[in-house]
C-alpha cells in the first residue's frame, strides 16, 4: 500500500464526500427530484444515512488527526475511498445507472484511489466502476450505447493517467528523499556526516537554548591501519560507529562522523551528566568489544564543551577541540569536560594492559 502523503489533498477529497452527501440529502428531501428519478423515500433515506455516517466518521478522523501522519489516519483515510465508492455506486444505481447525471463523479473517486495506491489503486477503482456499470446495464437490460462506451473510455483514461502521474510523482519524491538522506549521511559508517554537523551547529547558534558538544577521537588509530591495513581500519570505524549511534541515541543526541576517526555528538541542554552517561556507556561497550578476527581492542578520547552565551561556532568547536587535545596529552582513553572534570576509563585501561601483556606473551 502506498504511504499517506498529503493531508491537504485529503481535504479536497473530503469536499467531494460532502458533495455526495448533499446529493443524497437532495434526493431524500426534495420530492420533485424523487419523482424525477422515480425513487422511494425509504430507500433514499437508507442511502442518505449511510452517506452521512461515512462523512461523520471521516470528518471526525480529520479533526482528531490534524496532520494526517497518525496511524489511525493512515488506516482510516484509505477506507474512506472504499466508502465513497460504495456510496457512489449506490447513488448511480438509484439515479439511472450508466445514464445517471452523477457518472462524472466516478472520475474523482478513481483519482482518489490513484492518490493512495498509485497505478494499482487506479486500475482497481476503474475496474470496479466498469464492472458496476456492466452490472447496471445487464440489470436494466439496456443496450450498449455510445454514451456508455464514452464513459468507460474516459474513466479508463482518467484512471491510467492519474495512476501514472501519481506513481511518477511518488518515485520522484522517494528519489528526492534518498538524495537528501545521502547528503546528510556518512557513506562508510551511516552516522551523520560533517556537512550535516556544521549545518546542525549553525542551526543551534540561532537558538537560545543551550547545547552540549562532545568531540571524540579514536586513540592511536593510525597504528591499527599501519599494523592491520585499511580494510580492518574501516571495519573498526563501522563497528565503533554502531556503538556511538546506539549510546548517543539513547540520550536523544545526534552522532556525527567528522572525517577520519573523529566524531562529534550534540545534546540539547547543558547536561554534563548526560554526556558522562553516554561516554561511560561507550567505554563499557568498547572494553567489552573486540574488533575483527585479530581481536583488536580500541579506546577513545573525548572533549566536552557546553555552548556559552554569545559564543560563535568556531569558538565553541575550538574549546571542545582543546579539551580533546588535553585528553590526548594526559594519556588518552579519557574525557575532559569544560568544568575541568575528568572521566578516566580506568577499567578499560586495566583490561587493555592485561590484553597487551597477553598479546606480548603469545607473540
Ligand atoms: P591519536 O591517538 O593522537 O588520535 O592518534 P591517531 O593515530 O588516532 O591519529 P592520527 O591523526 O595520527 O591518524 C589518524 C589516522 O586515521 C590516519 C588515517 O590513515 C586514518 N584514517 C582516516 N580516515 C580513514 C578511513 O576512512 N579509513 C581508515 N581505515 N583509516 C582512516
Ligand atoms: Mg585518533
Ligand atoms: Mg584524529
Amino acid at each position: 500500500m502506498g504511504k499517506f502523503k498529503g493531508y491537504k489533498m485529503e481535504w479536497f477529497f473530503s469536499f467531494v464526500r460532502w458533495i455526495l452527501l448533499c446529493i443524497c440529502a437532495a434526493l431524500f428531501s426534495v420530492p420533485a427530484i424523487q419523482s424525477f428519478f422515480h425513487l422511494k423515500k425509504d430507500s433514499v433515506f437508507v442511502l442518505f444515512m449511510f452517506s452521512l455516517c461515512c462523512v461523520l466518521i471521516m470528518q471526525y478522523t480529520f479533526l482528531k488527526t490534524t496532520t494526517g501522519r497518525s496511524r489511525i489516519a493512515k488506516f482510516i483515510y484509505p477506507i474512506g475511498v472504499g466508502l465513497d465508492f460504495l456510496v457512489l455506486v449506490w447513488l448511480l444505481m438509484m439515479t439511472g445507472g450508466t445514464n445517471s447525471p452523477f457518472v462524472p463523479m466516478t472520475y474523482l473517486v478513481v483519482m482518489h484511489a490513484a492518490f493512495y495506491w498509485g497505478m494499482p489503486g487506479a486500475i482497481v477503482a476503474t475496474t470496479g466502476f466498469v464492472a458496476s456499470f456492466i452490472a447496471m446495464l445487464l440489470q436494466k437490460e439496456q443496450p450498449v450505447s455510445i454514451h456508455f462506451l464514452s464513459h468507460i473510455g474516459c474513466l479508463t483514461v482518467v484512471g491510467l493517467f492519474g495512476g501514472f502521474i501519481v506513481s511518477r510523482e511518488r518515485k520522484h519524491f522517494y528519489e528526492k528523499m534518498t538524495l537528501k538522506k545521502q547528503l546528510r549521511v556518512d557513506y562508510l559508517t551511516g552516522l551523520y556526516n560533517q556537512r550535516f554537523f556544521h549545518e546542525s551547529l549553525r542551526r543551534i547558534l540561532h537558538k537560545t537554548e543551550p547545547y552540549t558538544l562532545v568531540l571524540a577521537d579514536i586513540d592511536h588509530f593510525k597504528l591499527i591501519n599501519d599494523q592491520y591495513g585499511h580494510v580492518i581500519g574501516d571495519l573498526v570505524l563501522k563497528e565503533i560507529s554502531k556503538i556511538l549511534a546506539e549510546c548517543v541515541g539513547r540520550e536523544k543526541g545526534k552522532a556525527f562522523r567528522c572525517g577520519g576517526e573523529e566524531f562529534a555528538f550534540l545534546f540539547p541542554g547543558v547536561n554534563h551528566q548526560c554526556a558522562k552517561r553516554v561516554i561511560e556507556a561507550i567505554y563499557n561497550e568498547l572494553s567489552r568489544t573486540t574488533f575483527g578476527d585479530k581481536a583488536l581492542k580500541v579506546t577513545m578520547s573525548f572533549g566536552v564543551a557546553s555552548r556559552e552565551i554569545g559564543e560563535k561556532e568556531n569558538e565553541w568547536l575550538e574549546r571542545a577541540d582543546l579539551l580533546l587535545y588535553k585528553a590526548k596529552n594526559m594519556g588518552r582513553n579519557r574525557a575532559i569536560f569544560d568544568d575541568q572534570s575528568i572521566l578516566v576509563n580506568a577499567a578499560a585501561s586495566k583490561r587493555m594492559d592485561m590484553y597487551n601483556t597477553q598479546t606480548k606473551i603469545t607473540s
